[in-house]
């Protein structure tokens, strides 16, 4: 066995997981009336030189927990960060490679937005040192847009995924269902759009109405729930027919295109998180640690940026391992708890029994994975590993 559980309240790791970067960039265009990420409308020209200086001083401060390991990947999310020149993006990756080293091969993500970007931008982004594209495409229907508020139209969205696949061929697409005034057919049509331009990965999510939103004052009409579970069932009917595969709750990818990035997270490992509202988890042998950044840019670029820095409390690990590693519909290996949470996985033995008599949860003696139920009633099975206080 990796780990030793010394008592209940300590861990011991033996290994330290990947270590992957997360770059927040928190403006766009516009708000979108759903978002409720750490997005801000741009207004007046963007302080790109000062975020940058931002973002070195931030990763700096990480730098002494994280020394000698390297990077397997790095994400920079928004917001827009397709809004930055790539001289900018340029800037930032020099900057991450000066002071922390990146694997060989290493993913490179950039998120891009339709509207936002054009070929020769693609192509910058790539010179910088970008080798994957997520595009936020949403939908192909330009009467879908509309009612998203989302600022491109569905021509825009083609070229910018074709413009993508030109200049890094790795590319992420988002597409949304469950839109107001959505029906199957339509759903079909976006699906049937999305093989047609060629993207390696697709990753469609159900819209959902949450606080904090202008969707969450003045709500639009939407499909009904069972409507809503007949386009899901379409959605991944359709992608695995197309030689998809179906790997995490929102997630399919072509063979061999599967995100690492993303599959980091699952997989519970570890990433620092710098720029506005970003929040990262760091591994030490004796305990795992979370921060977090201040959301407000404009504090951000004051310079406070630390908001957060806690020990996970032990009893929180299993919950926590569990919040990720059953969104994969493959599960994980059975001795991937023990090396991520540095605690022996017999301790959730009757979790384990529950969640596999209520017919959510499979496993044998090398993985744990959730059942068809299981995934269709996440909240369900995850509600067996909260922790007890
Ligand atoms: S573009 Fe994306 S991040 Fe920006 S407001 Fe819209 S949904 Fe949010």
């Amino acid at each position: 066995m990796l780990i030793s559980v010394e008592s209940p309240r300590t861990v011991r790791l033996a290994l330290l997981p990947p270590l992957a970067l997360y770059v927040h960039i928190p403006w766009c265009v516009r708000k979108c009336p759903y978002c409720d990420f750490n997005s801000h409308e741009q207004k007046g020209p963007l302080e790109e030189k000062r975020y940058l200086e931002a973002l070195m001083r931030d990763l700096e401060q990480l730098l002494p927990q994280v020394w000698g390991r390297r990077l397997s990947s790095v994400f920079i999310g928004g917001g827009t960060p397709s809004l930055f020149s790539p001289e900018s993006i340029d800037a930032l990756l020099s900057g991450i490679r000066a002071r922390l080293t990146l694997e060989p091969g290493a993913e490179v993500t950039l998120e891009a937005n339709p509207g936002t970007v054009e070929a020769a931008r693609f192509r910058g982004f790539r010179e910088a040192g970008v080798n994957r594209i997520s595009v936020g495409v949403q939908s192909f229907d330009d009467r879908m847009l509309a009612a998203l508020g989302r600022i491109h139209s569905a021509a825009e969205a083609r070229a910018a995924v074709d413009a993508a696949l030109q200049a890094v061929g790795n590319v992420n697409l988002d597409l949304m269902y469950g839109l107001p005034g959505q029906d199957i057919s339509m759903v079909v049509s976006d699906l049937k759009e999305a093989l047609r331009c060629g993207a390696p990965h697709v990753s469609a999510y159900q819209l959902t109405i949450e606080p904090n939103t202008v969707f969450f004052s003045k709500p639009p009409p939407l499909p009904e729930h069972d409507l809503c579970a007949d386009m899901q069932a379409v959605v991944e009917s359709m992608l695995l027919e197309n030689g998809f595969e179906h790997y995490e709750t929102s997630a399919f990818a072509r063979p061999g295109r599967r995100c690492r990035h993303n599959l980091n997270y699952w997989e519970f490992g570890d990433y620092l998180g710098i720029g506005a509202g970003a929040h990262g988890k760091i591994s030490f042998p004796d305990r795992v640690t979370r921060h977090e950044r201040a959301k407000q840019p404009a504090e951000y670029l004051k310079g406070g940026a630390t908001v957060e820095n806690r020990e996970i409390p032990v009893g929180e690990l299993p919950f926590e391992f569990m919040l990720n590693a059953l969104r994969l519909v493959e599960g994980f290996p059975a001795t991937l708890f023990e090396e991520r949470t540095g605690l022996s996985l017999f301790i959730l033995k009757k979790e384990l029994e529950r969640a596999e008599s209520d017919g959510l949860l499979e496993r044998d003696w090398q993985r744990i994975r959730p059942s068809a139920r299981g995934r269709l009633f996440l909240n369900e099975l995850l509600e067996q590993f909260l922790p007890t206080r």
